[in-house]
């Protein structure tokens, strides 16, 4: 009895600590779009990588941050991240706070056409996933001006968000 305690918590202990060793993305919804988008997202934010990726990166618009500096803050956050359901959509994601990213059901992951693109709904998981980091401090070390792309492609949100579309189209981990 005694044993199978320890057992328990030393399970218990070890399941603990590898949750929160990285940033998770967590979706308790029932979009199969979504749930995919976020399986990716998660499998990118734990790809060393990715976060060369960043690392090669000198430095972004709107930040006095490097690569290297972006890279290191993205990974030492053991921050578990909600994506939850936006009620009134204006833009296809937002994300005010280190802890939940709010998608639009009716904008996510959608390319010019209208359909469903797992390397978009990727982008702007892992573009809101660096906004939430951001939010760890004050929200606006790394960040961009307005929700429109156009002029703000050299800032950390966007830049990374590409480099994880761009895997999820090499399909590389
Ligand atoms: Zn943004």
């Amino acid at each position: 009895m005694r044993a199978l305690f320890i057992l328990l918590l030393s399970v218990f202990t070890l399941s603990q600590g590898r949750s929160q060793s990285h940033l998770t993305l967590i979706y308790t919804g029932s979009n199969n779009n979504v749930a995919g988008a976020v399986q990716k997202a998660n499998e990118i934010l734990n790809s060393t990588f990715f976060y060369e990726q960043i690392r090669k990166i000198a430095k972004f618009d709107h930040s006095s941050l490097t690569g290297q500096q972006v890279a290191d803050r993205m990974q030492s956050a053991s921050q578990q991240i909600r994506v939850v359901r936006k009620i009134k959509p204006i833009a296809n994601a937002s994300t005010k706070t280190s802890d939940k990213i709010k998608i639009s059901r009716s904008l996510f992951g959608l390319d010019s056409t209208g359909k469903f693109v797992l390397s978009i709904a990727v982008n702007t998981l892992i573009h809101e996933t660096v906004h939430a980091v951001d939010f760890l401090n004050t929200g606006s070390e790394f960040t961009h001006d307005g929700n429109r792309s156009d002029g703000q492609e050299n800032t950390a949100p966007w830049m990374i968000g590409d480099i994880a579309e761009r895997m999820v189209l090499e399909n590389r981990q």
